[in-house]
């Protein structure tokens, strides 16, 4: 089965663009949510009434809190570059073998730059 080069329709495109508009706004406001959050577990671990073990959770919770965010951070600049691509006409093509990502691959993961061989082959190292 060959791969099709044929351009993505312009529907098709338009319908990944929403959906990572929407992801986006959500993901920007998971942010927010969990920045604000290490930020308040960052005072009450300074807090000078705070038991010690108290203080231990609030630590834990609040590297929970910073790891999400970060994670968080890392796919919306990934949503970012999607968006890019989409605007210059390169969404959908494997940034590694040029060839068209398979579309269940791009509508399970619509910011993914690799087709799922050339994925495959960067994980396994061959
Ligand atoms: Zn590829």
């Amino acid at each position: 089965m060959t791969r099709q080069r044929r351009p993505l329709s312009a529907t098709r495109l338009r319908a990944f663009r929403e959906g990572l508009v929407a992801e986006r706004a959500q993901l920007a406001g998971h942010v927010v949510d969990l920045d604000a959050e290490a930020d308040v577990k960052n005072w009450r671990e300074s807090g000078f009434d705070d038991d010690p073990a108290d203080a231990g959770s609030a630590s834990f919770e609040r590297e929970t809190a910073q790891s999400l965010s970060l994670h968080a951070r890392n796919l919306l600049s990934q949503i970012d570059d999607a968006m890019r691509r989409l605007d210059d006409g390169s969404f959908g093509d494997c940034v590694t073998c040029g060839l068209r990502i398979e579309l269940e691959r791009l509508e399970a993961l619509p910011y993914t730059t690799q087709c799922m061989d050339c994925r495959r082959r960067a994980e396994t190292g061959r």
